[in-house]
């Protein structure tokens, strides 16, 4: 989650950017939680769960604690702590059978060094995986989370294991649930793509440059569902801590809004916060994080959010302050969602744009 500073930038240029979604669905229903009547049709949804429950606290522990540790430097943009961490994802990757997105079957989408306007000191990288859908391969889900985070200061490393290592760890983890079910034979049918993308606390770098190379059309995109601190639990749910935020679900394909209620209601039972969802909230966090980016060029996206906290964009947020048990709850609920969503039989319809 990029800081407010970056906010004000995005919406000035969002105020004279012809793409304003935003303020086009301002029609948006209020009372959005109330929905989700038209249930899970895809037709394998009831095997979802023995994928699903391959995520759990304790692998998700191990990656959060490994991609949050003082070898990973703070990940900056540009810097060592942010190779070693896209190295270490890449490796990830290759070790589950889970190919690149590129042509080639390589993972790396170098950004160069002059496209982060002075914010980073050398060429940066996202690192994409990708797996083919079994039916509808030229239809795609992005998967995606930031693995950059804001490096040392004051010789302070800043871990950022909320901020996004959560995330992260969760794209991993479904990436390998994802696998599971394609050596089963029972793949999803559209492709997903696992997007980590770089230089997100620098101003959404990483997904701007993919939503504008991207390495499958973008008009073939059919949803991103974004993660960006999903391992803690903010003030307001401190008695109710069994919550996450969504945020943006119903801007653009109320059909995507209505089966994520559906898969947490079948699956995961959170409580679905849509607090800042309301665009009159001063916080402005949908324009806060990567899924802008594809929210912008029309795309249904959710943005799935545990709330700021008092460590947030400190040296404090560390490994062992993350909820794990909530983390493997959430990150399970995205996977359904993704499950829903790659397979059912048409694609998600756009009502909003
Ligand atoms: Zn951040």
């Amino acid at each position: 989650m990029k800081n407010i500073l970056f906010a004000f930038i995005a919406i000035t240029s969002i105020l004279s950017n012809s793409y304003n979604i935003y303020s086009q669905s301002k029609s948006a229903i209020t009372n959005i939680a109330d929905s989700g009547t038209i249930g899970l049709i895809a037709e394998n949804i009831d095997l979802a769960s023995s994928y699903a429950n391959t995520i759990t606290q304790d692998d998700l522990k191990t990656l959060v604690y490994k991609l949050a540790s003082d070898e990973f430097e703070g990940r900056r943009t540009g810097e060592n702590g942010q190779k070693i961490a896209a190295q270490y994802l890449v490796e990830f990757y290759k070790n589950n059978g889970i190919i690149g997105a590129n042509k080639d079957s390589s993972y790396i989408q170098i950004i160069p060094q002059n496209y982060f306007r002075g914010r980073s000191k050398n060429n940066s990288e996202n690192i994409v995986a990708f797996i083919k859908g079994s039916e509808k391969p030229d239809e795609y889900v992005v998967i995606s989370a930031h693995y950059d985070h804001v490096g040392i200061e004051d010789e302070k490393i800043y871990n950022g294991a909320d901020d996004d290592a959560s995330g992260t760890s969760a794209v991993l983890e479904i990436a390998q649930a994802f696998q599971d079910a394609v050596k089963a034979g029972i793949g999803p049918k559209r492709s997903i793509i696992f997007l980590n993308v770089t230089g997100e606390e620098e101003g959404l770098f990483g997904s701007k440059f993919y939503t504008e190379f991207p390495i499958f059309p973008l008009k073939n995109t059919v949803a991103n569902l974004n993660i960006d601190m999903i391992g803690r639990v903010d003030k307001k749910h401190e008695e109710n801590d069994n919550f996450v935020y969504l945020i943006g679900a119903d801007k653009i394909s109320t059909e995507l809004h209505e089966l994520s209620e559906a898969a947490n209601k079948k699956f995961t039972n959170l409580k679905l916060d849509y607090t800042y969802n309301d665009e009159k909230d001063p916080n402005r966090f949908f324009y806060r994080s990567d899924h802008y980016n594809f929210a912008k060029n029309g795309i249904p996206i959710i943005f799935y959010f545990n709330g700021v906290h008092k460590d947030y964009h400190k040296h404090t947020d560390t490994a062992d302050k993350i909820r794990y048990d909530l983390l493997e709850k959430r990150t399970q609920l995205i996977f359904y969602t993704a499950w829903e969503i790659a397979n059912r039989e048409e694609r998600l319809a756009i009502d909003k744009e």
